[in-house]
């Protein structure tokens, strides 16, 4: 018996892009229609087709959380937000300061007011509406950078991307979720034998970096429990990963334990929804 099974209070995962040319997923309340945006590294054009796409009300929009400055979640939340000010919303802004202060693109809609800022801090629980987020640290070359658990009634969503290793809390922070969000940004061996420059190499594999399929593959092993209905490879590289390998890992992983949990990849360039 599953916590969907259980109640319509639950919630939804849209990943609308997801890769290092561009970074954008809603968590949206099923009953209610209100969204969550999680990072906005795409542009106008692309983040409100496949808004419609998905069937997501952009007008429900009730917050943009942004996990870290670099460019591939932030480049679009200028313009996206413009264009949600000519409808006349202005949602909440959840990010740390040192975000703010290191991504011109965030300082402009906070300076801008096209949102209300809140400051983000690890550990606390933020309410919004009757959804509450729990937000974690990543570790990540980045002036701070931020995964999420998102709790609504009984369910709960995890995510977690942009980070080189799992650390214990943010472990924690994703223990027992229905949805799970997580990092496989590239296999080992391909990042290795591919012709990325040596030092950027080292920086994707390192503790500040991004999690390998092998990576994310154990960590959903020691996530795995039988609530656990869905999980969703994030941030697959094109480059130093294929979109059937992380499926591959994490399905292993699943069936090694004997459970029911249904994997899906995020795209690039196209969208992708669970429920
Ligand atoms: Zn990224
Ligand atoms: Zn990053």
């Amino acid at each position: 018996m599953t916590h969907k099974a259980n109640s319509h209070i639950h919630l939804k995962l849209h990943v609308l892009a997801s890769g290092s040319k561009g970074n954008a997923s809603i968590v949206e309340c099923a009953d209610t229609g209100e969204g969550f945006v999680i990072d906005c590294g795409i542009c106008k054009r692309d983040f409100f087709a496949r808004c419609e796409e998905v069937g997501f009300d952009t007008q429900r929009i009730r917050a943009f959380f942004v996990t870290h400055e670099h460019s591939d979640h932030t480049k679009g939340l200028g313009v996206v937000m413009r264009g949600l000010a000519k409808q006349g919303i202005r949602p909440l802004l959840l990010t740390h300061p040192s975000i703010v202060r290191a991504s011109s693109k965030v300082d402009e809609v906070v300076s801008q007011k096209l949102c209300d800022y809140v400051e983000l801090a690890p550990n606390r629980i933020y309410q919004l509406s009757n959804v509450y987020v729990h937000p974690f640290s990543t570790s990540h070359d980045a002036a701070a950078s931020f995964g999420f658990r998102f709790m609504y009634g009984q369910d709960a969503l995890g995510y977690i991307t942009d980070t080189g290793i799992v650390l214990p809390e943010a472990h924690n922070a994703l223990l027992g979720v229905r949805i799970l969000a997580l990092e496989s940004n590239h296999d080992i061996c391909m990042l290795n034998e591919g012709d990325y420059p040596y030092d950027l190499k080292r920086r994707v594999q390192s503790d500040r970096g991004h999690l390998s399929n092998e990576q994310a593959a154990d960590e959903l092993a020691a996530l795995l429990h039988v609530g656990l209905e869905q999980v969703v490879a994030m941030h697959v590289s094109q480059n130093n990963n294929t979109y059937r390998l992380p499926a591959q890992m994490l399905q292993r992983k699943i069936n090694e334990a004997g459970y029911t949990t249904q994997v899906c990849v995020a795209y690039q360039d196209r969208a992708v929804s669970v429920g």
